[in-house]
């Protein structure tokens, strides 16, 4: 006999999770399929290894240089399998917690691959489940590029660099985003040579340009070597060639070129949410759209942050500079060097960049420390329209990264 359920949900990444979460606490009864892990992508395979492997990089990064600060740290190593370890384990704590919040929350969870035979029944483990309701949010893989196809080996996805058990002497990272971004720094920070090659004329090309000029100033400063405008002309073992004449070998190539939904063909009366829609392939986007479904609480997409990981973060939000049309805006910059926190935090590299129209800010543009969290403040005066006058009168604490945005508001 086949069970009747109030919602099923495919998939348990951050947009099936929080559907489920939010849907039993309004009191219906979910279940929800997972083929591999729950947490999906973001939990196992993404934003938070990649930002757990990150820390222990940039931990290292900054002991290196500890001694201007007083801090002398002698027979300074590290442990490339302990790093691993330590991300497994926080990536364990968390699923585990996560578990435990869908069992309280009487999700009922089938581990098995799930088919959607109508917008109604989910076959899973050959067993029948009816739903008033279904989402699916199957999530996105990994894009594969032609004539580089991944052997897990040589030439790798965002999985594989995950499980990799020893860092290679150098790599060549194809695409600038935030994956092919985060992972450049990081791999430069534990001393990999790094070489990221981005088809576009710019670094980060979804940035705002002037974001994309000051990534150029810190890949160098990091001893990151790129080359934008350019692609690989082909590959002879370790050796490639590139589309500017240049070539050169590297030990690993990590193909780094956006994700691709996991399905293609979309059932009528169902709900997709999450990557597997192929529009803004961010968790936070993710978890919004699906309080949206099941709570009914709109968002509006203009206002979902870009973050991209590092020391200093660089971090977005709303219209860049090239989206407006000369004249009808004014844009104000401040270094983060003209900030007392940065000098004490020693991370003077960075800029706050404010873009304004009819006395509103419609966009903003951070590199610095912090940036993560200021775009956040800078976001709920966009969202709320709140005038730039109105927001003088805030008082920001001080010493602290946020004092930038006040003292941007008093430039306009
Ligand atoms: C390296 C990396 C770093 C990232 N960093 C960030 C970041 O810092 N910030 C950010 O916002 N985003 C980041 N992302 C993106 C983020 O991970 C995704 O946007 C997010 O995971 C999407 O959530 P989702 O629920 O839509 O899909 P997913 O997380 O992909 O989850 C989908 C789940 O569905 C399951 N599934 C699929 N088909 C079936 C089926 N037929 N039956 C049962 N189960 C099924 C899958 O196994 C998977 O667990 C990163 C991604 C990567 C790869």
């Amino acid at each position: 006999m086949s069970e009747i359920f109030d919602l099923g949900i495919i998939g348990a990444g951050p947009a099936g999770y929080t559907a489920a979460l939010h849907a039993a606490a309004c009191g219906l009864s979910v279940v929800m399929f997972e083929k591999d892990m729950i947490g999906g992508v973001c939990l196992n395979r993404g934003c938070i290894p990649t930002k757990t492997i990150l820390h222990s990089a940039e931990l290292y990064k900054q002991l290196k240089s500890s001694q201007e600060l007083g801090i002398y740290a002698e027979k300074l190593e590290y442990d490339f399998s302990k790093i691993i370890e330590h991300k497994n384990n926080t990536v364990a704590r968390l699923r585990k917690g996560l578990e435990l919040a869908l069992k309280n929350a009487k999700v009922q969870i089938v581990n098995a691959k799930a088919e959607l035979l109508d917008k109604n029944t989910i076959k899973a483990d050959d067993k029948i489940y009816n739903c008033k309701k279904t989402i699916v949010a199957a999530g996105s893989e990994p894009k594969s590029l032609t004539g580089l196809e991944y052997d897990h080996k040589f030439i790798l996805n965002s999985d594989d660099i995950l499980n990799l058990k020893e860092l290679p002497e150098s790599i060549l990272i194809i695409g600038s985003g935030a994956i092919g971004v985060e992972w450049a720094r990081i791999l430069a920070a534990f001393g990999v040579e790094v070489t990221v090659l981005e088809a576009a004329d710019r670094l980060l090309p979804l940035a705002d340009a002037e974001i994309s000029r000051r990534i150029e100033r810190i890949f160098k400063s990091e001893k990151i070597k790129f080359y934008t405008s350019t692609t690989v002309e082909k590959t002879a073992g370790e050796k490639i060639y590139l589309s500017n004449e240049k070539e050169f070998t590297a030990k690993k190539i990590l193909v780094a070129i956006g994700r691709t939904p996991c399905i293609k063909q979309k059932k009528e009366g169902v709900l997709y949410i999450g990557d597997v829609c192929g529009e803004i392939q961010l968790a936070h986007f993710a978890i919004k759209q699906a309080i949206a479904e099941v709570r009914g609480i709109p968002f509006n997409k203009f206002y979902v942050p870009s973050v991209v990981y590092g020391c200093p973060e660089i971090a977005w939000v709303g219209k860049r500079e090239q989206d407006l049309q000369e004249g009808t805006y004014q844009k104000v910059t401040l270094p983060v060097s003209a900030l007392g926190k940065s000098h004490c935090d020693n991370c003077i590299d960075g800029i706050i960049k404010i873009l304004v129209q009819d006395d509103k800010i419609v966009g903003a543009h951070i590199v610095s420390k912090e940036a993560s969290a200021l775009i956040q403040q800078i976001l709920i005066a966009m969202q709320n329209e709140i005038p730039v006058d109105k927001l003088k009168e805030l008082c920001f604490a001080h010493p602290t990264y946020s004092e930038g945005i006040f003292e941007c508001l008093f430039r306009i």
